[in-house]
């Protein structure tokens, strides 16, 4: 009788490690799983709220962006008011119509979400469309 049971428990002791060692890996699988749709879930929130922020669609469409005088910086000692940096010869930089000027880079993501120039609060919208007639 009790080697029948100690068999037993044998058994049951080899059966408990086996299903312990598949599952560990399937386990890695769907946590893997798992984080990256968290992650995409992240992704989305962070996405969504970021448009919320900014409201998108508030500021200059990119067509009317891309009328912006765009040049190359020469030597000058001014700064971009965006980003508070020294502009560097040979930087792509953008002036609006009301003549201040800005890093390209800058002022896209700027004029995605408002009309107005960071410096002087001219609207940059009506003075292109101005432009225009
Ligand atoms: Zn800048
Ligand atoms: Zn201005």
């Amino acid at each position: 009788m009790i080697s029948i049971v100690e068999e037993r428990r044998e058994e049951q002791q080899r059966s408990e490690f086996e299903v312990e060692e598949v599952p560990l890996r399937i386990w890695e699988q769907v946590t893997n799983q798992i984080r990256q749709e968290i992650v995409s879930l992240q992704n989305q929130l962070w996405q969504s709220n970021i448009d919320k922020v900014f409201q998108k669609g508030n500021g200059v469409p990119k067509i009317f962006q891309k009328k912006l005088r765009m040049m190359k910086m020469g030597k000058s000692n001014r700064q971009c008011s965006i980003c508070c940096n020294s502009f560097l010869k040979d930087e792509t930089i953008i002036q609006l119509p009301c003549k201040h000027i800005f890093h390209k880079s800058c002022l896209s993501s700027w004029l995605d979400h408002s009309t107005k120039c960071p410096n002087c609060r001219s609207d940059v919208l009506d003075l292109l469309m101005s432009q225009e007639r």
